[in-house]
């Protein structure tokens, strides 16, 4: 990675466009994240969220735009795309556990087979993001002895193992059972608390309120309204961001 100027977003992204065949999902999308601030995406479904998630993550190809992480240019295709997602931290709705291995060696697996640390430095490093997760107690057991909610806790512990620049979450409650969402936007909000940077979409507007420094209302792929979250949620300036928000009060 190059040089990055302290003062410069973390994660910039600029004019970006992507397509499924004839259909432009994210359309000339332009969006700063700087380091320590959580931006939240909201937008009805469709709007291209997760899209723009996985544009991020390397987990599509962009068609056009640029992506920079801490100054350099990610979609440049000749950078190692695992090394460039080895400074993201990414978690979807659904957990994506490996059932077949325990808690701990879902969290030390992609250090050891991607990153190539010894089994000692991956089980003391996945040790001490499982016990920021409040979950220490749990390394042995097998995922499906775990609540969806303890579950997800993992899935974020494994994101942040390799202490990533920028946590991407993409609807990270929506799989779960309505009394297990509390534990893991609480733990959002410790994350926020110890500096983390994120950039997340989610429908929990109460803990978007609560959590997001910024908020971007996406409707049809490009950025509608983009401010503080107090402004977004409380003001919203556009007719369409106040009809989308009328539906969740
Ligand atoms: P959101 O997360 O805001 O609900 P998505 O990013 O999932 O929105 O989807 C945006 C649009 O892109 C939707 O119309 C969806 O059908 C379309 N889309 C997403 N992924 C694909 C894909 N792999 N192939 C074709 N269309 C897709
Ligand atoms: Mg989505």
């Amino acid at each position: 990675m190059t040089a990055h100027d302290a003062g410069a977003p973390l994660l910039s992204v600029r004019h970006l466009r992507k397509a499924f065949g004839e259909h432009v999902v994210l359309d000339d999308l332009s969006l700063d994240v700087h380091a320590h601030r959580v931006v939240v995406l909201i937008g009805a479904s469709g709007s291209g969220k997760s899209t723009l998630l996985r544009c991020v993550d390397l987990l599509e190809d962009v068609d056009d735009g640029v992506i920079e992480l801490e100054g350099t240019d990610i979609t440049d295709p000749r950078l190692d795309a695992n090394a460039v997602r080895a400074r993201m931290g990414m978690v979807f709705q659904a957990y994506n556990l490996f059932p077949h291995l325990r808690v701990l060696d879902n969290v030390t697996l992609a250090p050891r087979l991607v990153h190539g640390v010894g089994r000692r430095d991956a089980d003391e490093q996945a040790m001490a993001v499982l016990e920021r997760v409040g979950l220490a107690g749990k390394a042995r057991s097998f995922p499906d002895e775990l609540s969806g909610g303890q579950q997800q806790r993992v899935a974020i512990a494994r994101a942040l193992v390799s202490r990533p620049a920028v946590l991407l979450l993409d609807e990270v409650t929506s799989a779960l059972d309505p009394e297990l969402v509390g534990e893991v936007l609480d733990l959002l909000g410790e994350l926020k608390g110890s500096g983390l940077t994120m950039l997340l979409a989610t429908h929990e507007m109460a803990f978007a309120r609560d959590v997001a420094d910024e908020v971007v209302f996406l409707h049809a792929g490009r950025v509608h309204e983009h401010g503080p979250a107090a402004q977004v949620l409380g003001d919203p300036q556009r007719p369409r961001t106040r009809d989308f928000l009328q539906r969740f009060t």
